[in-house]
């Protein structure tokens, strides 16, 4: 099959080649119909995330089940299907209560502990795919349905993990990056009252367009009185895709009474945090 292979950090994806995956027991391959490019490619391209190479990158993907081996549970022939990013065991506690990032036996990612989606055909554990429904059209819109598995699920699971409820004022924080306008367009679909903040004030005409009934500056000197304006005194969910120090403060300092705040990223300054309330 043919494959755009990573040899390392900083080089140009080659072209090639290489063999076709064989399914082995409980695995099965796919055809790749569209492949997406997120922030987890970026950053094994630019070398912040080490992997073994030469790699075949990718987990966006929309694909359909071509090969099948041994017990693949409900995963069959001729499935359209998208895939789960995390390499996990399935039985441990922490999958066990839906946790599957804390596994104990945590495989890595798919796209860099094994290979992923930028070739014609994907090899994976069966449990890995996920079924498009057949509301889902994935052979008119394969790269809209290929990136349902990051940058729709992930603020789905913000939903969730928040406890986002309907008429809740939630602002999201890095609203004009991409996962945070998805945010913004489930938020609203949650019926929340939506505040978007960003230092771009160029974006505010797209955060309007998918969500949000307010844009806040938070580069502005009187950001703060603006976010309390826009809550009436504080939000319930403060959603931080940016997670620099400065935007945790403003995020925290946003809530108001029983206010939840949920942060993706940002895990050194989660770490100097910690620390300095020890
Ligand atoms: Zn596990």
């Amino acid at each position: 099959m043919k494959a755009l292979v990573s040899h390392g950090p900083n080089q140009p994806f080659s072209l090639e080649n290489v063999a076709d995956p064989i399914p082995g027991p409980g695995e099965a391959v796919a055809k790749i119909l569209a492949c997406g490019a997120g922030l987890t490619v970026q950053h094994v391209k630019a070398g912040r995330s080490p992997v073994p190479f030469p790699r075949i990158l990718g987990h966006e993907i929309s694909a359909e089940i071509v090969e099948t081996n041994g017990d693949c549970g409900n995963i069959k022939v001729g499935m359209p299907v998208t895939a789960y990013f995390y390499l996990t065991c399935g039985h441990c506690k922490f999958c066990l209560i839906n946790r599957q990032t804390l596994c104990k036996n945590f495989g890595g990612y798919i796209g860099r502990a094994c290979d992923g989606g930028y070739a014609e055909y994907i090899k994976l554990p069966a449990k890995n795919f996920v079924p498009i429904p057949e509301t889902l059209d994935i052979y008119k819109n394969p790269a809209e349905i290929g990136v349902i598995c990051d940058a729709i699920a992930t603020p789905y699971k913000v939903l969730r993990k928040g406890r986002v409820a309907p008429l809740d004022k939630v602002a999201v924080f890095g609203a004009g990056g991409g996962l945070g306008i998805q945010m913004l367009k489930m938020a609203r679909w949650a019926n929340c009252h939506v505040t978007a903040v960003d230092i771009d004030t160029s974006k505010f005409s797209a955060c309007l367009e998918h969500g949000a009934d307010i844009c806040v500056n938070a580069g502005s000197n009187d950001a703060h009185e603006a976010l309390m304006d826009a809550s009436s005194g504080g939000f319930d969910v403060a959603i931080d895709f940016v997670s620099s120090t400065k935007s945790l403060e403003m995020a925290v300092a946003s809530l108001g009474i029983g206010g939840r705040l949920l942060t993706l990223g940002g895990g050194v300054v989660l770490m100097q945090i910690s620390n300095s309330m020890q």
